[in-house]
This record gives structure tokens, C-alpha cells and sequence, in this order.
């Protein structure tokens, strides 16, 4: 090629560097910033003529120091470094996603020329990665909406089973004990019958909210059915989920449930039955059976008590 085609070859390159919406860098093979366009100037957080020339880890030390430019995500910046330079030396092209802190997304490339030279060049996904996290929350969103029962804001059956299931491999597999108490609000339709429909719903927020409190993180109240709900205790013995029953049946009682503007309240009482996971339990059936046969048994026997079923 004639030297007039390669000089023109050179200025058409600067022309692209310089028009591309992508950010480009070149620099020698020590890493020292031959040349760079504005946006990778704008990566590395500082104009591109106070860029050009320095050394690649002093451009991201400042970056890091002043939190301008390129987001480094390390509690030690020289650590961090090493890293970076360990993958620079040994692999003569890396890929990998970053981001700034004026909020821009890139994927960038980084490649070592047979020259010795270094190029990085940095695709904006800034668009991209917006409508990546915009879906990811709406997934969220789409979960937790499929788990969640409306009325009370508590979780629903289907998280239950899935929940359970989940649960009772974790007790095959370790060994771990793991309890089940259902519940059953007494005499429910009368509350809807004598107050309305409305206040019914009222009662059943109230409801899972006090249960709530009486619980531990590890333990989950879901509603399975219309005044029907079930606690899921994990690493507990059945006695214990007894006087757990036993404690939220109390506290349950006590309650005067406010029901309108007027400060009238009301009370309930509940049924529990209480079961445990066992050797020979397929699923969480199994264990609903049992504790279904209890919270019966609990109705029969007068209502507001807890019956164990093994
Ligand atoms: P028992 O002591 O035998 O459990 O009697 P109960 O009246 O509680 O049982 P029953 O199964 O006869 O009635 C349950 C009532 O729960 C009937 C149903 O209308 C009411 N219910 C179910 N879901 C809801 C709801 O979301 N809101 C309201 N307000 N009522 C509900
Ligand atoms: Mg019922
Ligand atoms: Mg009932």
C-alpha cells in the first residue's frame, strides 16, 4: 500500500474512533493510554487529553479513588489490580460486562495485538441492561404477585406446596426435624354472617398478622384455603410446633379485634392440628392428612384447643 493510503487508511481510523458510540482505547504494550476517544475518556473518568499518556492502573486507581468513571467494586484496589493484570497477561483477549458511575452500562473486549499493543474497546449496553433489569424486577414482581394471597398479603397455597416441598427434601436429606400446624378460624361463617363479609375479611388480615408475630423468621404462615391456613416449621419438633400452637391459639383468643370506626371489636378462637414430618412421607400430602385428621379432631373435641396427630 502507498504511504498517501496509509495515511489516509489513519486518518479515517482517528475519524471512527472518534465518531463510534463505543468507547476505544489503545495502549502500548505496558499499558500506558496511546490514544483513546471521548467516551473511553469519559470511562476512565477524566478529558481525554489528561488520559492520554498515563498508565492504565493510574487511571483506575483514580477512577476508584474518586469514584468517577469505571465502577470498581473492590475493598482493595491494588488486590483488585493484581487480578486484573493476571487475566491481562495470560489470555490475549478477555471479555467481560462493567459498568460506570454516571450509570453506564458496557461490554467490553479487551485484546492484545501481535504488535504487543493493547486495544480495549467498551459496547455501550446501556439500553440493553435497562430493559434487562426492568424484566428481571418485573419476573420479581410476577413471583411474588403469584405468591401472595390478595386479601391478607400473606403467602398462598401455591407457595405453600412449593415452600413444603422444598422443605421436606431439606429434612430427607439432613435429617432435620420439620413441623406443620394448620389452623382453622371457629365458627367463621358466623362472623360473616352476623357482621358482613367485610368485616370476615377484616378479621382474617388481622388474624395472619398476630400469627405472624408469634413466629419466627424461619417459620411461614401461608393461607391455604378460605379461613384455613398452614405454618411450615422447619428444624422443629413436634412438641415444640405444639407449644407454638399453643401460644398463637392464646394469643389468638385475647385478641379484640377492632371490626369498625366505632371501636367495636370482636373475638375469635381457632382449631389447630399439629403434625411432623416422618420417615416414609412422600410429600407434603402426607403431612397435611395427618394434620388435617388433628385439626378434626381438635373441632370435635369442642374447638379453640390444638390436637398433635404423629
Ligand atoms: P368451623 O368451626 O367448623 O370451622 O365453622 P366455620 O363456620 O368456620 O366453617 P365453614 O367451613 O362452615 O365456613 C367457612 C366460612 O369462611 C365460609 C366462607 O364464606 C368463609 N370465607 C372463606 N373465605 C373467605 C374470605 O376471603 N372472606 C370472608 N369474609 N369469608 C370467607
Ligand atoms: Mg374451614
Ligand atoms: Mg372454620
Amino acid at each position: 500500500m502507498s504511504l498517501e493510503v496509509d495515511n489516509l487508511l489513519l486518518e479515517s481510523l482517528k475519524e471512527v474512533m472518534d465518531l463510534t458510540p463505543n468507547a476505544l482505547g489503545f495502549f502500548d504494550r505496558d499499558y500506558r493510554l496511546l490514544y483513546c476517544n471521548d467516551i473511553m475518556a469519559s470511562v476512565l473518568g477524566k478529558p481525554k487529553e489528561q488520559a492520554i499518556g498515563q498508565l492504565q492502573k493510574d487511571l483506575l486507581r483514580e477512577a476508584y479513588n474518586h469514584s468517577i468513571g469505571i465502577k470498581i467494586d473492590a475493598d482493595n484496589f491494588d488486590t483488585w489490580f493484581d487480578e486484573v493484570e493476571k487475566t491481562q497477561r495470560s489470555v490475549e483477549y478477555n471479555q467481560f460486562e462493567t459498568d460506570t458511575n454516571e450509570g453506564q452500562y458496557y461490554n467490553v473486549t479487551r485484546m492484545t495485538l501481535s504488535n504487543g499493543m493493547n486495544v480495549i474497546v467498551g459496547a455501550n449496553i446501556t439500553e440493553l441492561k435497562k430493559i434487562q433489569l426492568t424484566l428481571t424486577q418485573a419476573i420479581t414482581d410476577i413471583e411474588q404477585l403469584a405468591n401472595t394471597d390478595e386479601l391478607t398479603g400473606i403467602y398462598n397455597r401455591r407457595y405453600f406446596i412449593e415452600l413444603s416441598e422444598k422443605e421436606i427434601g431439606r429434612a430427607k436429606r439432613y435429617a432435620h426435624p420439620l413441623s406443620l400446624i394448620v389452623i382453622d378460624i371457629d365458627f367463621f361463617k358466623a362472623v360473616n354472617d352476623s357482621y358482613g363479609h367485610h368485616v370476615g375479611d377484616t378479621v382474617l388480615s388481622y388474624f395472619c398478622k398476630q400469627c405472624n408475630e408469634q413466629l419466627r423468621d424461619s417459620d411461614t404462615l401461608c393461607r391455604v384455603g378460605g379461613e384455613e391456613f398452614a405454618i411450615l416449621l422447619p428444624h422443629t419438633q413436634v412438641n415444640h410446633a405444639g407449644d407454638i400452637a399453643e401460644r398463637i391459639r392464646l394469643c389468638i383468643k385475647a385478641c379484640e379485634i377492632p371490626y369498625d370506626d366505632s371501636g367495636s371489636t370482636l373475638s375469635i378462637t381457632l382449631s389447630l392440628g399439629v403434625t411432623q414430618y416422618k420417615e416414609g412421607d412422600i410429600n407434603i400430602s402426607d403431612l397435611l392428612i395427618r394434620g388435617d385428621k388433628a385439626l378434626y379432631q381438635a373441632k370435635d373435641s369442642g374447638r379453640d384447643q390444638y390436637v398433635v396427630q404423629l
